[in-house]
């Protein structure tokens, strides 16, 4: 057996960083309408089944197909469906159901068939069926695997479920807030249902080394159950990516570009367990999600537990700072799709609403400022004299574009050990060849940090993906230089499908 290591080369530790999500949830209003993806999360789109004019239930399935890798799509609230239009969510074309709201009915939830606390009594083919009707096989980069086609793979190609009960992002949901003392044990119960059906596959509790509360309530909670391990991580960014978490947690190599799932793998986040014990023990369809409000440009950074369909500007006005304009961008702080529309609304695949100041004001000479209130990589004066001032972040990069001056920042934070700027200079002399491969350009995650840590504000991520494009209309692809490599499963059902909505 390969040996386990617990943290990876490179990455880069976000700390003191201004606007983190507090330890508090609200729940949002229902509003007066919301908009239904047909496209949620995990898998492909699936077809309507409603009509303009229909009075609806919350938890009612109003989408589904079988016959594609997808997962059921509910109404998140009671109402009348006004409208079904092809609209454009972040570059992708998806149907999206608008309903109306009856107030009257905001208590009404239609519950998932067969339901019970005495679950472990259930066949295996029962508890599936209960997760895919109520949507929850459609959570995380590869979903849920059932008799259905919610995943790529079935339930007994999983041999290793991980579970990252951290954040390893520069903001993050609370770990303390969703599995507070009440929870833990319905999250437990969570793990032992999945467990139920997929008992050939070990389950691995990704924490961090240094949440020592969460640690110990965990380590404690599960002492009982050997099919579940406790693995302490470094809290660096980008640990939670599922490449990172398959190289650190068991081990092995990652087959970049494809899913974990391929190998067999499946990662699943605190909330995705906790609507998993929901839906057979409560009966309840994924019609909400707890997301985090996070950033400088937001007056108040609490959790939300808010409807699916909510319009994100129905969020947005009652925490958006008004003394200052702000970029709006989803999930991920570096890479996140920036949103323009924000009459676009929260879907399954939503957790995180990110508001960053924009900042347009030109700095010259920035390198040679003080920076107290910047994140910066380098071991700068500023940062050794003032470790425990808070950091403040923006849109501004915060100087020109430089030449390189070769001081390798890229390359040590890049948690796949290529060598970006190396990458950066053949696109850039547009050099598309072989050597692209022989250097790895297929193994970037695209987690941003290069761009993010480079003193001369060099778009590396951004050149690195235009060499992929590039190499892809030269005929050269990337499964190509991957496949050779693994044994993979569900190559078939992958193609065509995405996590992005
Ligand atoms: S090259 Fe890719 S994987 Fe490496 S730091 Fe840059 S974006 Fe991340
Ligand atoms: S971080 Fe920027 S300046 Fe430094 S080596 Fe990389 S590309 Fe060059």
């Amino acid at each position: 057996m390969k040996k386990k290591q617990y943290t990876f080369k490179g990455g880069y530790r976000f700390r003191r960083i201004e606007g983190c999500p507090r330890d508090m949830l609200t729940t949002q209003d229902i509003p007066n309408e919301v908009l239904i993806p047909l496209k949620q999360g995990f898998g492909m789109g699936v077809v309507s089944l409603v009509k303009e004019g229909d009075i609806v239930v919350a938890g009612q399935i109003i989408g589904r197909d079988d016959s594609n890798v997808s997962s059921p799509v509910h109404a998140s609230v009671s109402g009348v469906v006004k409208e079904i239009k092809l609209s454009n969510y972040l570059g992708h074309e998806t149907q999206i159901v608008r309903i109306s709201t009856r107030k009257d009915k905001a208590d009404d939830c239609k519950k998932v068939k067969g339901f019970t606390s005495d679950w472990a009594k259930l066949k295996n083919e029962e508890i599936e069926s209960i997760l895919y009707l109520a949507g929850v096989t459609s959570l995380d980069k590869s979903g849920i695997p059932t008799k259905f086609k919610s995943s790529i793979i079935t339930p007994k190609d999983v041999r290793s479920i991980i579970v990252p009960a951290i954040g390893f992002d520069v903001y993050n949901l609370s770990q303390e807030l969703l599995l507070g003392e009440k929870r833990v044990l319905d999250y437990i119960e969570g793990l032992r249902i999945l467990h139920a059906f997929m008992p050939q596959a070990n389950i691995y509790l990704a924490l961090s080394k240094t949440d020592m509360q969460i640690n110990e309530k965990l380590s404690e909670a599960v002492s009982q159950y050997g099919f579940i391990n406790i693995i302490s991580l470094e809290p660096k960014y980008p640990q939670g990516y599922d490449e990172m978490l398959v190289a650190t947690v068991l081990g092995e190599k990652f087959p970049f570009g494809y899913y974990a799932a391929n190998l067999g793998v499946i990662v699943l986040n605190a909330q995705t367990i906790l609507s998993v014990y929901e839906a057979v023990v409560k009966g309840k369809p994924l019609i909400e999600r707890t997301i985090a409000i996070c950033g400088p440009g937001f007056n108040d950074t609490p959790h939300l537990k808010v409807r699916i369909g909510t319009p994100i500007a129905d969020i947005l006005k009652s925490y958006l700072r008004t003394d200052v304009s702000s970029r709006i961008v989803l999930e991920n702080t570096l890479v996140g799709d920036k949103l323009t529309d924000l009459s676009l609304p929260v879907t399954k695949a939503t957790s995180k609403i990110i508001a960053l100041p924009e900042n347009n004001k030109r700095e010259f000479f920035s390198f040679l400022r003080l920076g107290v209130k910047r994140d910066a990589y380098s071991n700068t004066f500023a940062s050794s004299v003032f470790p425990f001032c808070d950091k403040t972040l923006d849109t501004n990069i915060h100087g020109e574009l430089r030449p390189c001056i070769s001081c390798n920042y890229c390359e040590e934070v890049c948690p796949v050990q290529i060598i970006p700027h190396l990458l950066g200079k053949y696109v850039k002399n547009n050099i598309i060849d072989d050597s692209l491969v022989r250097f790895k350009i297929f193994n970037c995650i695209g987690c941003g940090l290069c761009s993010y840590v480079c003193p001369s504000k060099i778009p590396l991520l951004e050149l690195i993906k235009e060499g992929e494009k590039k190499l892809a209309m030269e005929g050269i692809e990337r499964s190509s230089s991957i496949l050779p490599h693994f044994k993979l499963k569900g190559l078939k059902e992958y193609k065509g499908i995405t996590t992005k909505l």
